[in-house]
């Protein structure tokens, strides 16, 4: 086979292609592997009641079916999804919005595609831009996704060691240089990898740094505000029409449905959708047509707040509470859990790559992702991105705790071998 340059690119192996590779093949093919790898999220019987119901209704009644199989909807998304969506982000945020503003796209993940590329690489004057990622470390699938080379540049975080060995990655203003070869800056908040959340202030400071420089802040909220509201910790839903907003319906639990939603000023959406018609002519239905009812009635909102983000709060503090049993005596920090379905593990002076502790746990069946990953844009040598680990706690207790239990005894594997 004779591949282009895109070919290269996009059809062989990365970073985000094994991480796939690893959840399809344990979620589907050998479920006794203890799945603690990719993002899938937690299976939540309320939230599958609703669905199942919701499904159900669609099903019966004739016209609703054939709207959901029959008919292509407008690229930019279904008028009333989107009406129901900003009168939602409107009416409980006081976000300046309407059904202008939102987009919907296949899976946030490809709307990061189309919105990333539409402002950074190659610009009509021969110059190059690029994708500023405040603090890395960062999102995995953000990695490959721009179509030229360098496409991404990260700014390293100060690093706060707290009590209770933990720790807390801040942005380092100081060193965060946004000149003219920036396109966008971006933020996962909460932060997959670390369970981090960028703090009000924070946000405020890039906010202000993004006006400055007439550049979006955007701001990946596949965990965040207002829904699925995976947080820990108190922060500001922030949007302004400087800020484009990606949310997603996946960790809520509808991750099969592949329903992205962009808020941002008209301009983008409008560009957004066109670029979408190209690769996609129309957005899938199914994630629309169970999730519209629960935004016109705020559901979405209650459900995150009182059934999506104490499961996963809880399930943070035990897999924390586990992990200082079972690792005890060992050099290591947790990344201090602040929202999202990851512990982000810190084992400083590791004799050995996390790469290399990936696959000896992968021989023992469990399942994780190497921290090397989560740097897109940090190019620097830093033997800290050899030294982590995500371990997503969203499966059942008893999977959870198996997994810390091997894992610890890997890492001390790795330390006594020194
Ligand atoms: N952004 C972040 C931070 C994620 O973790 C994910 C998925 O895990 C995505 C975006 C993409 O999600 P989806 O395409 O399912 O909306």
């Amino acid at each position: 086979m004779k591949l282009s340059v895109f070919g290269q690119k996009f059809a062989t192996n990365s970073g985000i292609v094994d991480l796939m590779a690893d959840l399809g093949s344990a979620l589907n093919e050998n479920p006794e592997m203890i799945f603690m790898g990719g993002g899938n999220p937690a299976r939540l019987e309320q939230l599958d009641t609703v669905f199942a119901k919701r499904l159900q209704t669609l099903v019966e009644d004739d016209e609703k079916r054939h709207s959901l199989l029959g008919i292509y909807q407008s690229p930019q998304g279904e008028l009333e999804f989107r009406q129901q969506i900003s009168t939602l982000l409107s009416d409980q945020l006081g976000w300046p919005i309407n059904s202008d503003n939102i987009a919907i796209s296949n899976g946030s993940q490809s709307a990061f595609f189309v919105l990333y590329n539409m402002f950074a690489g190659e610009m009509p004057d021969g110059s190059h831009k690029t994708i500023h990622l405040p603090l890395a470390p960062e999102y995995i699938g953000y990695s490959e996704i721009g179509l030229s080379e360098n496409f991404f540049s990260a700014t390293r975080p100060k690093i706060d060691l707290l009590d209770d060995d933990l720790f807390k990655y801040r942005v380092d203003f100081n060193e965060l240089h946004i000149d003219d070869g920036v396109a966008a800056l971006c933020v996962s908040r909460p932060t997959n990898p670390t369970g981090n959340v960028l703090t009000d202030n924070e946000i405020e400071q890039l906010d202000r740094i993004a006006k400055d420089q007439d550049i979006p802040l955007i701001i990946d909220g596949a965990y965040g505000l207002p829904f699925p509201n995976i947080l820990f910790t108190e922060a500001k839903p922030h949007w302004n029409d400087n800020t484009i907003v990606v949310l997603s319906l996946s960790k809520l639990g509808l991750p099969g449905v592949r329903t992205g939603i962009i808020v941002a000023k008209e301009e983008i959406v409008k560009a957004y959708a066109n670029a979408n018609t190209v690769l996609s002519l129309a957005c899938g239905n199914l994630g629309p047509a169970i999730a519209g009812e629960l935004f016109e009635s705020g559901e979405v909102l209650s459900l995150s707040q009182t059934v999506v983000k104490p499961f996963y709060q809880q399930q943070a503090l035990q897999t924390v509470d586990w992990f200082r049993t079972a690792l005890k005596g060992l050099p290591f920090r947790i990344h201090k859990p602040e929202g999202a379905i990851f512990l982000w593990l810190w084992f400083e002076g590791l004799p050995i790559s996390s790469q290399a502790l990936y696959q000896r746990l992968k021989q023992r069946g469990v399942l994780i992702v190497p921290g090397h990953n989560f740097f897109p844009g940090l190019d620097e040598q830093w033997q800290h991105k050899n030294e982590c680990i995500r371990v997503s706690y969203a499966q059942s207790a008893s999977v959870v705790k198996q997994g810390v239990d091997i894992i610890a005894d890997e890492v001390r594997k790795a330390f006594a071998d020194k």
